[in-house]
């Protein structure tokens, strides 16, 4: 049997007060019960070594099972993370990262300028966090199209990006197929509704029929709909030409929480 942290003296210094964040999209949008907290506020506690091990294991990782056993454990109010936005889920990542392991974030860059060598730079989650942009929870995602329809969208959820890397993975090539599966996938589950109609059997047979500049404009929303939330590339200067350079973070699991 476990022991409970309130018999066990020895937890109550692991027993860190964490903090309390705010979620980029505000909680707004979500009607679930995905996150049991008003304005999207929630209280993240550090992660203990094991949990760590799910969030870099690349099984649970892309089946979604980490990112749930990782909320239980830290982000309580987050009570089903797998219809999170994406982009709530990255900033859920600063959070657990900034909490565990402190502010900074060391990376290794090589510029591409003549010469350069490798360094190791410090980036400033903290600061990142703080310049996060909000999501308007007035912003309506809509898009009128050519013939007159009004189709609502709604930005990219977490169990849809896990399920476009299943049916996409250990696959080298994509077939034409392929290509039509994930158009049809992205269309059907980030609308919401087509006139007003939510049956999803119904918006696919309208997916599929779509033309092109439809679709464009559609997807020209689903590009903007995800302007929120934490940065994910950050600008430093090479310490060999001086120069501003913008380098991506590495925000995978496996190499963002490290030392
Ligand atoms: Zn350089």
């Amino acid at each position: 049997m476990e022991n409970t942290p309130t018999a066990n003296p020895l937890m109550q210094k692991l027993k860190l007060p964490g903090r309390v964040f705010q979620l980029p999209s505000r909680g707004a949008l979500y009607n679930n019960g995905e996150v049991a907290s008003a304005e999207g506020e929630v209280h993240v506690h550090a992660m203990s070594a094991l949990t760590e091990i799910n969030l870099k294991n690349p099984d649970q990782l892309f089946n979604g099972k980490a990112l749930e056993e990782v909320c239980r454990e830290c982000v309580p109010e987050i009570k089903k993370p797998s219809g999170l936005f994406g982009r709530d889920v990255d900033a859920l990542m600063f959070f657990l990262r900034v909490v565990t392991y402190g502010p900074q974030f060391e990376i290794n860059v090589k510029h591409t300028c003549e010469g350069a060598k490798n360094h190791s730079y410090t980036v400033d989650i903290e600061r990142m966090i703080q310049e996060m942009k909000f999501l308007d929870p007035t912003t309506k995602f809509e898009v009128n199209l050519q013939n007159g329809q009004k189709v609502v969208l709604h930005p990219v959820k977490f169990d849809h990006m896990i399920k476009l890397f299943q049916m996409n993975a250990n696959k080298q090539e994509l077939s034409a197929d392929d290509v039509k599966a994930n158009i049809i996938f992205n269309l059907t589950s980030l609308i919401e509704s087509v006139d007003g109609i939510t049956d999803r059997a119904q918006i696919e047979d309208w997916a599929k029929a779509l033309t092109t500049p439809m679709q464009n404009r559609i997807t020209e929303m689903i590009e903007k709909m995800n302007d929120w939330g934490p940065a994910t590339t950050t600008k430093l200067k090479c310490r060999d030409c001086g120069e501003e350079v913008e380098v991506e973070l590495p925000l995978n699991p496996i190499s963002f929480f490290t030392e």
